[in-house]
Formats: C-alpha cells, sequence, structure tokens
C-alpha cells in the first residue's frame, strides 16, 4: 500500500512539473513516505530523517516532507520534534501532495472522505505489473495494529473509478493487476467483491487479476469460488493467521479461531487444488506462552504455507495490545522469530521442489542484459529462464521447472 501511494504521490508531483533526482542533494524537495506498522520501521525513519538536516543547511530553499503513517501518527507533534520538517502528509490526504508544495508548509491529516473518488496519478514503476487500490483504511481494530489509526475507516472506490484505472492501464499494455486494500474481502462498493473480480476480468489485455489482503473472518465461498472460477484471478491468495492459538488470536482481536482457520484452508485446497498460501505471522504478542508458540509452529507444519512474513510483536500507540499484561522479552521473541523461519524454510523449499518438471504459465516481467530473463507463475513464484530470442516483459509463456530454491525456481521454455 505505501509503495503504491508513493507511486501517486510521484505521479502527481511529475504532472506538476517536478522531477525525481538521484542524489538528494540536488532535491528541492524530499518526503519520506513512512510506514509505522513496526517499531523497527520507525526507528530507521528516524535516522534517515536525521541524515537530511545539513542538506537543508546547505540548501535553505529544500522542502523535507513526512508522509504516511507516522505522519498521520505524529501530526503537529512531528513538526515540533523535528522543526526543519516542512509538511506533514497523512495516508488519506496524498492526493494533497501538490497542494502541500504550492503552499510550502503544512499540516494534512484530517478524515478525508475524498481520497476514494481521488482519480489515479500513479506514476508506477513497474510497466507489466499495476497495484490497484479498492478500498482504504480499516475497520477492524486488531489490537496490535496502528492501520485503522492512522488510515481510518474503511472507504470503498465506486466500481466505475476503479474499471477506468484498470481498463487505462489495460490500454497501456499493462498485463497484471493487484487490487489493493487493508481488508478486501469487505469491499462495499455498488458490487460485493467477487462480482467485482467478474467485472474486472472482462477488461481486454489485463491477463491476471490478484489481491490483497483478506481477513480469514470474511472469506467466504463466493471469494473461493471466483478464484476457482473467474479465469483470470491467480490461484494464490495470502490469507494472514497471525497465531496458530485461538488463545492468542482472541488477544489479538482477530474475530477467528484456529479452528475455523484450519477449515478455511482446507476449503481453498479442496476448491482450487494447487493454490498458492501465503501467511503473516506475528512471534511473542503479550501473553504468548511457549504453549502458545508451539501452537503456531504447529499450525505452520500442519498447513505447509507456501512462504510467510513472520515478525517480532512491537508495541504501537494508541492501539490495545500496547497496554496489555504479558509483555515477552526480545531475547524470547528472537528465538521464536526464528523457530519459525528455520520451519517455514524447510517448508517453502519442500513445495518448490515438488514443481520440478512440472510446466508453469510465467507472465515475463524483466531481461537483464544478456539472455536472463524472469517472471511470476500464477501462484506468485518467481520464475529464471534464458532465450535465445528476445522475449518482450508481458509476454506469458510455458516454463518446465528444472530447479527449484527457497526464494525463485528456474527452467526453460517449452516450445
Ligand atoms: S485487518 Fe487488522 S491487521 Fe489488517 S489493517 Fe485492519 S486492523 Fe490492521
Amino acid at each position: 500500500m505505501n509503495v503504491h501511494d508513493s507511486e501517486r504521490m510521484l505521479g502527481t508531483l511529475r504532472k506538476e512539473g517536478h522531477v525525481p533526482v538521484n542524489d538528494p542533494g540536488e532535491a528541492d524537495l524530499i518526503i519520506f513516505n513512512t510506514c509505522s506498522i513496526r517499531q523497527k520501521a520507525e526507528q530507521k525513519f528516524y535516522s534517515a530523517l536525521g541524515r537530511t538536516k545539513h542538506l537543508k543547511k546547505r540548501n535553505p530553499s529544500l522542502k523535507i516532507a513526512v508522509a504516511g503513517c507516522i505522519a498521520q501518527q505524529e501530526g503537529e507533534g512531528m513538526m515540533k520534534r523535528v522543526p526543519y520538517v516542512d509538511f506533514v502528509i497523512g495516508p488519506q490526504n496524498i492526493d494533497r501532495v501538490s497542494d502541500t508544495v504550492m503552499q510550502g508548509f503544512g499540516i494534512f491529516t484530517d478524515e478525508n472522505p475524498d481520497l476514494a473518488l481521488a482519480d489515479d496519478t500513479a506514476e508506477r514503476d513497474n510497466a507489466v505489473r499495476g497495484w490497484v487500490n479498492i478500498m482504504y483504511g480499516c475497520n477492524n481494530f486488531c489490537s496490535y495494529c496502528v492501520v485503522p489509526y492512522t488510515r481510518g475507516r474503511e472507504k470503498s472506490r465506486p466500481v466505475a473509478n476503479i474499471i477506468n484505472e484498470i481498463s487505462e492501464l489495460s490500454a497501456k499494455g499493462y498485463r497484471e493487476v493487484t487490487l489493493l486494500g487493508q481488508n478486501v474481502n469487505s469491499y462495499s462498493g455498488e458490487v460485493s467483491f467477487p462480482d467485482l473480480l467478474n467485472r474486472i476480468s472482462a477488461i481486454g489485455r489485463i491477463e491476471r487479476i490478484r489481491f490483497v489482503t483478506s481477513h480469514p473472518k470474511d472469506l467466504g465461498e463466493k471469494l473461493v469460488s471466483a478464484i476457482k472460477n473467474v479465469g483470470k484471478v491467480c490461484e494464490h491468495i495470502h490469507l494472514p493467521m497471525q497465531s496458530g492459538s485461538t488463545k492468542i488470536l482472541n488477544l489479538m482481536n482477530r474475530k477467528y479461531t484456529i479452528d475455523s482457520y484450519m477449515d478455511k484452508i482446507r476449503m481453498l485446497r479442496h476448491e482450487i487444488p494447487g493454490i498458492a498460501i501465503t501467511s503473516d505471522i506475528i512471534v511473542g504478542f503479550p501473553g504468548e506462552t511457549e504453549d502458545d508458540h508451539q501452537a503456531t509452529l504447529s499450525a505452520i507444519k500442519e498447513i505447509e504455507f507456501d512462504g510467510i512474513f513472520a515478525f517480532k510483536y512491537s508495541p504501537r500507540p494508541m492501539t490495545g495490545a500496547a497496554g496489555m499484561q504479558g509483555h515477552i522479552g526480545e531475547d524470547v521473541k528472537s528465538k521464536r522469530l526464528a523457530q519459525v523461519f528455520e520451519l517455514q524454510d524447510v517448508i517453502t523449499l519442500k513445495k518448490n521442489k515438488a514443481l520440478e518438471g512440472r510446466e508453469m504459465e510465467v507472465l515475463v516481467e524483466d531481461a537483464d542484459e544478456g539472455n536472463k530473463y524472469s517472471g511470476r507463475t500464477r501462484t506468485n513464484k518467481i520464475v529464471n529462464f534464458s532465450s535465445e530470442r528476445d522475449i518482450s516483459p508481458g509476454a506469458i509463456i510455458t516454463i518446465r521447472i528444472e530447479k527449484s530454491f527457497r526464494h525463485s525456481l528456474s527452467g526453460i521454455i517449452v516450445e
């Protein structure tokens, strides 16, 4: 979501006549688009911000803006704490980035009901795959998460805006879109999310549709049926489990049990054999005992995700979990995180090895110098291959997988 917000700000500024530079020393405006989902991201931001202070001395007309969730969280306090910051732009106000540039300074952290109606301005980095917002904000209030406080309540984009944006991407030659929302299953435009997938699948050259993120509590039969039956919807779902312990899931306010999560995994695998399932895991949530941690390891072992993103819990301002009893020490969190990664690494490699010899459809994204190419399968696995003839990014070809690694596959073109 943040990467796409940056693409949108870049596009808006470009339209105003600004151009990006590679060296911060040459910039008239530096925007930090920040993430506050974890403490570590916040610490990294403050040290990067500190490194720009001397640039202002060298160039007094340089403006420094802080955008994103830390900006929203800190608001006016950010400008008091760091006096050389000129603008604070919350994630609901990224469409106002050009106003802020015109005015020279300001704080833009209001609720913005018009964000869902704002035009697409994104200047995308990738010419084959595009991110497309379908909704903003979140109503779920998971107890560890700052997003509902920074990105506000859920707002769905009208269907026509989404279809127009994707139609334009199709006309520019894009082949794949990833629909973005904190909780896409609760999309509430004029149609349901599965119906939206159907509408998008009618758009010209777009051949693949993906979406992130789905909340397990809202994953129902209708969406599973859309993944199964709408040909352009890829066989991959990111379904954050967070913990294998129902006690911890309750404390996290996730509104599902580990048994109901397992039921959904079984439904997905039964209806869509071969579907790739990835997940998010948080270790060391307050009150997590060794038994709870073992329950997470058992669930990972049983489910065999294709891949996971796993993190140590860190307290976030305003959230319920920050004030809970039973915070876990860093050493225990680190040990648990290492165990999760160690287990998942074995599973990921095993799952990738099982693909050796299989022929898979690959959307070509990159061509290195020489004859090296890479792309992704419908299940979102990276595939590297070589070709003597030129292949354009955006081509869809069949590759026989010859060798599998943990983070990628390699193969040869099937003529
Ligand atoms: S669903 Fe939970 S974890 Fe995801 S953005 Fe909303 S509050 Fe945060």
